[in-house]
């Protein structure tokens, strides 16, 4: 009995540390918390960043299906320039952008920024190039120092906190305690933390990606969880950000993006119209059709726009 116990013993602690492990790593991949992380190739080399300059060369991914995804996407989006993407659901404006984070390796074709391959550079320059905002923002289970930080970890503590002022953050942070008593930019987040409520998670990734200040942007709805105050003073930021960076926007309000340099419109995986809001809607197609229905871009696309 006696070497069943230990043995039972042991089993018990090896289980437990390794769900306790477990709960840590689920923990830390949250904000990354997409399919299977790629491994670098051997030869694999940082992105030198000239421009941020993006060019999609025939680019195509089906997630192994027959439909669905991208399909032979040729663009190239000039340094600078500011694109919004707009289409119905599941016409492949996420899978684009995930692609721009090389989440996947593309089936055909390739995606080159500044002129490399991004299947060829190491991932940790890639994701450093580029600021991502997420309609679904998910922070780790940390202080929202580590959190702010996990977009520039030699950021002072004065370029964390202007940067939290800029997305409208800095007060409500300054509020917080969590369950153990800490405070303000210690306190946790998550499930043993305090519960920040979607606007405020999302206000937090903005001052994260405003401390990054990658030369690309990529936003997906920006604004999408924030009361329309907060939205307008946020927008400002936004629009701020954006400045001599290459931005990419994903919008559902046709009027969050009317202004921008270019408008994408994807359909079924192809980009379908390319030119500006004002273009566009001369042109009579998809965009003017979304334009008209969204009453000045106020309503959501539907899948059956
Ligand atoms: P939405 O506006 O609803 O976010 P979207 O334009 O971003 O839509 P995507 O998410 O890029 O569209 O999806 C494009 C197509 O690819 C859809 O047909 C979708 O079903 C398919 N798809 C997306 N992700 C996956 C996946 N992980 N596995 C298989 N198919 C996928």
């Amino acid at each position: 009995t006696l070497r069943l116990n230990a043995m039972t013993g042991w089993i018990m602690w090896a289980l437990t540390t390794f769900f306790r492990e477990l709960g840590v790593v689920a923990e830390g991949m949250e904000t990354i918390a997409q399919p299977l992380e790629l491994v670098d190739e051997a030869e694999a080399r940082p992105l030198h960043l000239t421009s941020g300059e993006i060019v999609l060369k025939d680019l195509s991914h089906h997630y192994g299906r027959d439909t669905g995804g991208l399909d032979g996407v040729n663009l190239t989006i000039r340094r600078g320039e500011k694109i919004g993407l707009v289409g119905r659901s599941g016409a492949g404006k996420s899978t684009l952008v995930k692609l721009l984070l090389r989440f996947y390796d593309v089936e055909r074709g390739a995606i080159l920024i500044d002129g490399q391959d991004i299947s060829k550079v190491t991932q940790d320059s890639l994701r450093r190039a580029i600021g991502m905002v997420q309609q679904d923002s998910s922070l780790m289970h940390r202080s929202v120092r580590d959190n702010l930080l996990y977009g520039r970890d030699d950021a002072t503590e004065e370029e964390m906190i202007a940067a939290a002022r800029q997305a409208q953050a800095h007060d409500f942070i300054l509020d917080l305690q969590d369950p153990e008593g800490r405070k303000g930019y210690d306190a946790q987040v998550g499930e043993r933390g305090v519960k920040l409520s979607g606007g405020q998670r999302q206000r937090v990734t903005l001052a994260r990606v405003i401390l990054k200040n990658a030369p690309i942007l990529l936003l997906d709805e920006a604004t999408s969880a924030l009361d329309s105050e907060v939205e307008a003073a946020i927008q400002d930021t936004l629009y701020g950000m954006m400045e001599g960076k290459t931005v990419i926007a994903i919008a559902h309000r046709l009027s969050t993006i009317a202004q921008m340099d270019r408008i994408l419109v994807l359909d079924q995986g192809r980009i379908v119209e390319d030119g500006t809001h004002d273009a566009l809607l001369a042109a009579g197609g998809l965009y003017a059709d979304f334009w008209t229905r969204q009453s000045g871009g106020f309503l959501t696309i539907e899948g059956d726009a």
